[in-house]
């Protein structure tokens, strides 16, 4: 069977072709409509900045670009398409201070236009000082030689390393350290300094000037010095200068602490060593005869004490150390009424005179043995040989320093105007007495004798019995009596 095809009917062909028709038609005049519109609507770009256009930024601070943004838009229509972005041509520098420009460009409608944001970037970050610390055990002073730096460092975030900008200041109790970055923010910290950096001050016991009396010795009265930390420093103060106790006159001494700088400080004092003032000498009205004995006591002492006894004469012993055994008779001589004075504890010369230290040193020996025996000193004695001794001249000069010092220092000397001369060509009791009773002619008679020569003494007796007969009167001597002094001879 042969398919026929059904043809559609011609009906239906037209139906269709209105309907393309209409649909065309329609859509064309929609096109049309919506050309016109859009015409009338004056689509155009509207553009903004994005974020501030002046922005004011730290150093180094990140910044995104927030950029342009771009819409199209009509004056009746809205935009329906996605609004655009445009970024600036430039990466901004934070790292750069200063003011840096971004632009935008624009086209629109065959123009160009262009937008500018302008990013000011700057330093609002001061500089960081930091101190090294003062290391343990280094704390300054003054006599480390004052404050030392100990170092220090200054950084900045854009400027680096400010460490030699700083200024360190010292200011009364502490130390200032300032530092500026090129943007001018300032930094300052302030070190506390510890106390003791002051020169200390040396303050003289019994203070700058002093008068003391010539004596055997001196004694410093010292001096205080401490840090402002109150640590003492005396022990290492140097003194210059020396008193010579026994020779008057004006001494100075300087007191110096010296730092590690080699500053100093120094105090200065002045002794001034003042002689005692001697009693004045007394010439008695009477025709006064002084018995002086040296070298004793020995084994005729006694003996001698006897004698004056029994007659109430007073005489005057210059004593020694040399007898041991005879010492009892200090003791008696100094009970009995009579002068007990220093003559010399070893009677050696060549030790005595060696030096005046040396003579002090005897000199002072005898004393104290004078005082062990009869409970006080005296102020009375005789120099060994006498003051015109030639034998001390193996130290030129001795002679006459002593006799100015042992004045100065209240000691009386005591030689003679009257020699028994019993150490020399003597060698009987007849040959004293003459040579005493004719050599006894002054008002005031110093006689030497020894009471370690038995015929001396044996001559005592009958030499007081001629001087009382013949108007003298017998005295011991003491500060005011007559000196009897002789010519120096060294
Ligand atoms: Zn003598």
């Amino acid at each position: 069977m042969k398919k026929i095809k059904e043809k559609p009917s011609k009906r239906k062909k037209n139906q269709w072709a209105r309907l393309f028709l209409s649909l065309f038609v329609g859509l064309s005049a929609a096109a049309i409509t919506l050309l016109i519109l859009m015409l009338l609507d004056g689509r155009h770009k509207e553009f903004f900045l994005l974020g501030e256009e002046h922005v004011r930024l730290e150093y180094g601070e990140d910044y995104t670009d927030p950029g342009v943004e771009i819409l199209t838009v009509g004056r009746l229509l809205p935009s329906f398409i996605e609004p655009e972005r445009v970024y600036a041509r430039q990466t901004p520098d934070t790292r750069r201070l200063g003011t840096q420009e971004l632009e935008y460009l624009i086209a629109s409608n065959g123009k160009e236009y262009r937008l500018t944001r302008y990013l000011e970037i700057v330093d609002s970050v001061p500089p960081q000082i930091e101190l090294t610390p003062i290391p343990d055990g280094e704390e300054p002073s003054w006599l480390r030689g004052g404050y030392i730096e100990p170092g220090y460092r200054a950084t900045d975030n854009v400027d680096g390393d400010l460490t030699a900008s700083v200024a360190a200041a010292l200011e009364n109790d502490r130390v200032v350290y300032t530092v500026a970055d090129r943007s001018g923010n300032t930094a300052q910290v302030e070190r506390l300094l510890p106390a003791g950096l002051d020169a200390p001050v040396i303050e003289l016991v019994g203070g700058e000037t002093l008068r003391v009396p010539s004596a055997m010795s001196w004694e410093d009265p010292g001096f205080h010095v401490t840090d402002g930390k109150g640590t003492d420093l005396s022990a290492l103060v140097t003194v210059e200068g020396e008193v010579i106790a026994y020779r008057s006159g004006d001494y100075e001494l300087v007191y110096r602490l010296e730092n590690a700088l080699g500053e100093e400080v120094v105090a200065r004092r002045t002794v001034t060593v003042e002689p005692v003032r001697q009693s004045d000498t007394v010439i008695p009205d009477q025709k006064t005869i002084y018995l002086t004995f040296d070298d004793g006591p020995g084994p005729y002492t006694d003996w001698l004490l006897d004698v004056l006894a029994r007659y109430n004469v007073k005489a005057t012993f210059f004593v020694t150390g040399n007898q041991k055994d005879y010492r009892d008779c200090i003791t008696r001589a100094h009970e009995e009424g009579h002068t007990v004075a220093v003559h010399s504890m070893t009677h050696n010369y060549y030790g005595i005179y060696a030096s005046e230290e040396a003579f002090l040193e005897d000199f002072m020996a005898c004393e104290d043995m004078i005082h062990e025996l009869t409970g006080s000193y005296t102020n009375v004695f005789r120099f060994p040989g006498g003051s015109s001794n030639t034998v001390s001249r193996f130290n030129p000069g001795i002679m006459s320093r002593l006799a100015t010092m042992m004045p100065d220092m209240g000691y009386y000397y005591f030689d003679w105007n009257v020699d028994s001369n019993d150490a020399g060509g003597a060698s009987s009791s007849d040959e004293v007495y003459w040579n005493v009773v004719g050599g006894c002619s002054h008002g005031a008679n110093v006689v030497l004798q020894h009471d370690i020569k038995d015929f001396s003494v044996a001559a005592v007796e009958r030499i007081i019995i001629w001087g009382l007969n013949n108007g003298y009167q017998f005295l011991p001597l003491d500060g005011s009596s007559y000196g009897a002094h002789h010519g120096l001879n060294n």
